[in-house]
């Protein structure tokens, strides 16, 4: 059974183009140049996994006509990573309670930022999403209907957030910085994807250059930047990148996943 993986999103948080900005990326024609807020669709006939629930979720749901999701998986509680979850309410209507798996340590957050979902004596008026949270942490294995995910171990400038592997790919966004448990796991691996932010340093998300070292260490067959800001022109980083990393791009699609 072939699974693939659809990025839904590839921009940062502002996504690209960027309220009010006249740069030459954000006016620019080339689709590869407009990116909704980071996230991708793990599917196949059984199965439709979301990894982040973006602030744009309810347009990638539309576009990608994502009908039901078993799951989705948090990689931390940052707006752009998390504000769709009010919009699954228009997906567990129809199929029923629906699992987020949250690292223990961002599930205060959460539940701050929907705090309407929890409290049990505030009116109840419009749809809420039926969601069980589920508390998963660094290297502690969990599986969504068979397939195995390994939390990985990432830092966001000083805060411990998660990255995911499964089957031949891992899945890294707004990292900083990745300790050597998790490199040690990743190496070598087939598919990376991991954030890129720009051409500048930034403090608490790679840029281009540190994403680059990261990949020259891990050595993964192919590997795929995303969160990536108005600085970066697709036709121009493709000329740069080196021959087995790329640029992903909104509605790009991996049909070479193999889980487990
Ligand atoms: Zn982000
Ligand atoms: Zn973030």
């Amino acid at each position: 059974m072939q699974t693939k993986l659809t990025f839904l999103g590839t921009g940062t948080s502002g996504g690209v183009p960027e309220i009010s900005c006249t740069c030459a990326v954000c006016l620019s024609d080339n689709p590869k140049n407009k990116r909704l807020r980071t996230s991708v669709l793990i599917s196949n006939e059984n199965l439709s996994i979301l990894i982040d629930c973006s602030a744009d979720f309810r347009q990638q749901a539309l576009q990608y006509k994502i009908q039901n999701l078993d799951a989705v998986l948090v990689t931390h509680t940052h707006h752009d990573h998390i504000a769709g979850v009010d919009d699954l309410r228009s997906i567990t209507c129809k199929t029923g309670k629906m699992n987020i798996y949250i690292k223990d340590s961002e599930m205060p957050s959460f539940k701050k930022a929907f705090y309407y979902i929890f409290e049990t004596n505030l009116q109840k008026g419009g749809g809420l999403p039926d969601i069980e949270l589920v508390t998963i942490k660094e290297k502690c294995r969990f599986s969504v209907k068979d397939v195995v995910f390994e939390p990985l171990l990432v830092f966001h400038g000083i805060i411990p957030i998660l990255g995911y592997k499964f089957g031949n790919t891992a899945y890294i966004t707004d990292a900083k910085s990745l300790p050597d448990s998790t490199l040690m796991v990743i190496k070598g691996i087939d598919i990376l994807i991991i954030n890129a932010l720009r051409y500048k340093p930034h403090k608490t998300h790679l840029n281009l250059e540190e994403a680059l070292r990261i990949i020259e260490t891990i050595k993964p067959r192919r590997a795929y930047l995303i969160h990536t800001t108005h600085d970066i022109d697709y036709e121009k980083i493709s000329q740069e990148l080196p021959e087995n990393v790329f640029l992903a791009f909104d509605g790009l699609v991996l049909e070479d996943i193999v889980l487990n």
